[in-house]
């Protein structure tokens, strides 16, 4: 329904339209193009999904309730042009009418505004990807979540019940670059779903070699979703995340890196480059498309941080050189 448009509460303050206490506002709006009923997916770590009992209104942990969709972009444009908002991203789900709602909220926010603009979706044709550039899309992102295929398959494939495959996620993020190009896709993966993290540095840097960046998550669990699991272990998510700044940024690459047991060992820079590089304290702020900074989005306040949404203080950098070692 394109009267209405979810919208995340970070993103609501910024508008001015919730009062909350919080220590990092969002940078970037986020938004959910709007269905009553549950997505046509069934994506086991997802509240959102066909089978899932849990608060349809949850993305990861944060909440998204439905607001009047003018009402959003209008102040998000007035938001944008007074520097409070630097980005809009919008999020799918798997519903019938879904790309047209898409099409036609991006059209809205286009018609006013050149705010970059990020979509979040799930494989289409080509023409659709070709269609949504037409319109100002900027940057296109096919979130894998998994990072091999095998738990691609338990958590949104075929053993989820899920129309979903690996190989078409890949298809759909090569023609995504043929359309957008190298820097302007993304993926987003979900770090604590079992994987190893030679296997999820191996990924990262295949799509990196090809031009796609990777948001990382960290696998919240959600109440009454059908996946039923724990948040991944500090040490493993903060050296995947090195791993893949080092990567994202040239400094290194998976074939430099040594791993023993599947853990990372060696992060094939010199020890001085690797000190220098955890001091900066960049690669565990959030990352993915520019300015977007995800607060609470896998965190509760006051909880571990995976992603930090503002730089880190001293004590956090301190913090982080213990979890690395974990
Ligand atoms: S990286 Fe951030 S802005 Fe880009 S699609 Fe993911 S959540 Fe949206």
């Amino acid at each position: 329904m394109r009267e209405k448009v979810r919208v995340s509460m970070g993103t609501l303050r910024v508008l001015g339209l919730e009062i909350l206490a919080t220590e990092a506002d969002p940078t970037t709006a986020y938004l959910q193009t709007y269905h009553s009923g549950k997505c046509l997916s069934n994506c086991r770590f997802c509240a959102q999904a066909r089978d899932s009992s849990a608060n349809a209104e949850h993305i990861a942990r944060g909440l998204y309730p439905p607001r009047d969709t003018q009402e959003i972009v209008s102040r998000l444009m007035k938001a944008y042009e007074h520097g409070l908002l630097r980005g809009a991203c919008i999020q799918t789900m798997n519903y019938q009418s879904m790309f047209d709602d898409l099409v036609y909220l991006v059209k809205e926010i286009r018609e006013g505004s050149s705010i970059p603009i990020s979509v979040s979706i799930f494989p289409f044709p080509k023409n659709s990807f070709e269609e949504l550039k037409a319109l100002g899309v900027d940057r296109l992102v096919i979130p894998l979540d998994a990072v091999t295929e095998a738990i691609f398959d338990g958590i949104k494939g075929m053993q989820a019940f899920c129309p979903y495959t690996w190989g078409g996620h890949i298809k759909a993020l090569d023609e995504a670059l043929e359309v957008f190009n190298r820097g302007n896709v993304g993926t987003h993966l979900i770090l604590g779903l079992g994987e190893t993290e030679r296997d999820a540095v191996h990924l990262i840097q295949s799509l990196s070699d090809k031009g796609i960046y990777s948001a990382l998550f960290a696998y919240t669990p959600i109440p009454f979703s059908q996946l039923r699991g724990d948040v991944p272990s500090i040490g493993h998510y903060r050296r995947i995340q090195l791993a893949s700044y080092l990567i994202e940024s040239g400094l290194s690459r998976f074939d430099r890196m040594r791993f023993s047991e599947d853990r990372i060992v060696d992060f094939g820079v010199e020890d001085s480059v690797l000190e220098e590089t955890i001091s900066s304290g960049r690669p565990f702020l959030t990352r993915g498309c520019p300015d977007c900074n995800r607060p609470y989005s896998t965190e509760s306040p006051g909880g571990v941080i995976y992603n930090f949404p503002r730089p880190l203080t001293r004590d956090e950098i301190k913090l982080v050189k213990e979890q690395l070692k974990k």
